[in-house]
């Protein structure tokens, strides 16, 4: 199955799809998750997109498409795409590369948060540097506190999950990602809205579901 998670940031993206993986065993390719191990290994692209990860900003459609790409060639039985496309002109890039390889998007899984919850969320995101866990101080406590359920050891806050720097991502979601959803729709794609704006275990019972109904 080759699936898109839309959503703004703190929609439960990453927790959704790493349940998803979990149940159909799928590749999941997160744009964040490959940008940060870039950063950490210090390559030549981890340094390009430092500066915008850092203030919230969007990296560049150029950088972002050829790195989404390839980690797609790896990929070839199926994954879910997570935080990727995030401008129309990435959906534009992604959409040419799939054409040029014959395949296609078999549906986009369109997470609906509205604002308010979305800081909250995100202020309270503590993640595994290890591992790439997620977990929330309220809503997803690890089982002892600030430490990874898989033995990793401690967990860490996003550098970029501060009040000011949340505000920005909110803004420039709005701004230049929102718009993606309404791309998919103009070309006939099947879209699976889900209401996300619930507990944890109701969304992820609500997009199986639907995941399941798509797979017949
Ligand atoms: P995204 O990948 O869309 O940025 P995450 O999956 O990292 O979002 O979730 C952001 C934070 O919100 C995490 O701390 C996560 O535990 C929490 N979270 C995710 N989904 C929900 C939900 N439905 N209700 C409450 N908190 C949630
Ligand atoms: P995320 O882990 O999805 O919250 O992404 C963290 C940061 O990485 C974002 O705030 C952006 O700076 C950058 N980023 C991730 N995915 C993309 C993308 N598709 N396009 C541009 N920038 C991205």
């Amino acid at each position: 199955m080759k699936l898109i998670l839309l959503g703004p940031p703190g929609a439960g993206k990453g927790t959704q799809c790493k349940r998803i993986v979990d149940k159909y065993g799928m590749g999941h390719l997160s744009s964040g998750d490959i940008l940060r191990a870039e950063r950490k290994a210090n390559s030549e692209l981890g340094q390009k997109a430092q500066s915008y990860m850092d203030s919230g900003a969007l990296v560049p459609d150029d950088l972002i498409i050829d790195m989404m790409i390839a980690a797609i060639k790896k990929a070839p039985s199926g994954y879910v795409l997570d935080g990727f496309p995030r401008t129309v002109v990435q959906g534009e890039g992604l959409d040419a590369a799939l054409e040029k390889a014959g395949e296609k998007i078999d549906a986009i899984v369109n997470l609906q948060v509205p604002d308010e919850p979305i800081m909250d969320r995100m202020t309270g995101r503590r993640s595994c540097p290890e591992c790439g866990a997620v977990y929330h101080v309220v809503n997803l406590k690890p089982k002892a506190d600030g430490q990874c359920d898989a033995g990793c050891g401690a967990l860490t806050q996003r550098k970029d999950d501060t009040p000011e720097v949340v505000s920005y991502r909110l803004k420039t979601y709005h701004e230049q990602t929102a718009a993606v959803v309404g791309y998919y729709q103009g070309k006939g794609n099947t879209i699976l809205d889900i209401d996300a704006n619930q507990d944890i275990d109701k969304v992820t019972a609500s997009v199986l579901g639907k995941l399941d109904a798509l797979n017949g």
